[in-house]
């Protein structure tokens, strides 16, 4: 069976074609700049690349295109192969605990969250009605960055304000990057062929959260009412004292959504090291002796090291450490920076094991306290899989 797993953005929109059950890809690609001048697109497919430019006036003609191009390409010989089309969606509040088949009437549920996830959340809805509107025979799923969080206890996804911002405005902790902390879990625990295991996983790339896992459930995650909470990551500050939003807002006369923007955009590796919020970068940096590349990452690092070792305590001891997205995928650096920082832990770093890119492999010694896995993610291949659950 074929599913599309689809990320749509407010003016891109994202797919990849999987094989189910032997989970191949066959076919990738990426619509850019739709609804604005210069819009354009790529599909990768048999080791094939096309790329072209070509008016994209909404998400609706980025589909039909997109079809068009499987269907001209012989990628697949009718639509009917397209058995069902699973989508990213970032926020489904308290409400939505699972992955859902999508109509009409869902959609407009989930459109109460736009609130909660401006940026993402109506983007989101648009790619489904727009393979609504060019597939309308074939079955959508949503599938939720929230649902997996949706197992942390009260005491952990309330934060300690006036109880009544919870109740009355759903100010609560949420989580993101769930369908990545899944997709790691269960790519653990089938590799160990345990279901009880407590894990602690990392995601970071530019965007970064830890997730605390035991048998398949999250006990607590590092993101919060928004994705600017917990780590520090590429552009996002993490977690700082909220004084400071009054206190520069008076200090600059910029608004207070304009502060926030400040600490999404203009934070983190890149605010601190004043070079860029792409690892390589401040890495090349540090390695020239930059000072503040160096404070950058040695922040990054212990930072992430201190919530494993606060997950570590939450679980009563982890069975597992797992690192996954662009940095911990691929920046050995940085996962012998994280590593060394949780020596207190009794985890050691295998310096020659962690010497390679972009692979599923244990990097922690023999005698590491807790092993240590770096494991890809493939947020696609769990969406399609959820889609594929839902529709048979
Ligand atoms: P996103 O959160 O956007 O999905 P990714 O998981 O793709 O991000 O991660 C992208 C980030 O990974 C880049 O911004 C870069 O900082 C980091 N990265 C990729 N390769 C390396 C590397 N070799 N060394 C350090 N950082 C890297």
């Amino acid at each position: 069976m074929k599913i599309l797993s689809v990320n749509a953005g407010s003016s891109s929109l994202k797919f990849t074609l999987i094989e189910l059950p032997s989970r191949e890809t066959i076919a990738s690609g990426l619509f850019e700049k739709i609804g604005m001048e210069g819009s354009f697109y790529t599909i990768k497919y048999n080791g094939e690349k096309i790329q072209k430019e070509c008016s994209l006036k909404d998400h609706s003609v980025a589909v039909s295109k997109l079809i068009d191009e499987l269907l001209e390409n012989k990628i697949v010989t009718s639509l009917e192969e397209i058995e069902g089309v699973g989508h990213r969606i970032l926020h489904g509040g308290s409400e939505f605990t699972e992955s859902t088949l999508l109509n009409e009437e869902v959609l407009k549920r989930i459109e109460k969250y736009n609130e909660l996830g401006p940026l993402h959340n109506p983007a989101n809805i648009m790619g489904v009605r727009a393979f609504m509107k060019v597939l309308p025979k074939v079955p959508n799923v949503g599938v939720f960055d929230t649902t997996f969080h949706q197992t942390m206890k009260e005491e952990e996804f309330l934060y300690p304000v006036p109880y009544e911002w919870y109740t009355e405005y759903g100010v609560r902790k949420y989580g993101f990057h769930g369908t990545s902390h899944r997709f790691i879990y269960k790519t653990i625990s089938e590799y160990l062929k345990r279901d009880d295991l407590k894990v602690i996983s990392c995601h970071i790339g530019n965007g970064g959260s830890l997730c605390a896992i035991n048998s398949g459930k999250v006990v607590d995650t590092t993101m919060g009412f928004t994705p600017l909470a917990g780590i520090m990551m590429g552009t996002r500050s993490g977690d700082i004292d909220p004084s400071i939003i009054p206190f520069v807002m008076k200090k600059t006369g910029k608004s207070a959504e304009e502060i926030v923007n400040d600490l999404n955009k203009k934070s983190g590796l890149l605010g601190v090291s004043g070079i860029s919020s792409d690892g390589r970068d401040v890495e090349d940096a540090a390695n020239n002796g930059d000072a503040r590349a160096i404070l950058a990452q040695n922040m990054y690092a212990q930072k992430i090291a201190n919530y494993i070792a606060m997950y570590n305590n939450l679980l009563e001891g982890a069975d597992v450490i797992t690192l996954t997205a662009g940095v911990g995928e691929n920046s050995k650096t940085m996962r012998k920076m994280i590593i060394e920082r949780i020596k207190s832990l009794g985890v050691k770093i295998d310096d020659d094991k962690n010497d390679f890119r972009g692979e599923f492999r244990l990097i922690s010694t023999e005698d590491s306290k807790i092993p240590v896995y770096v494991i890809p993610t493939n947020e696609e291949l769990m969406i399609a899989l959820d889609t594929m659950d839902l529709i048979s």
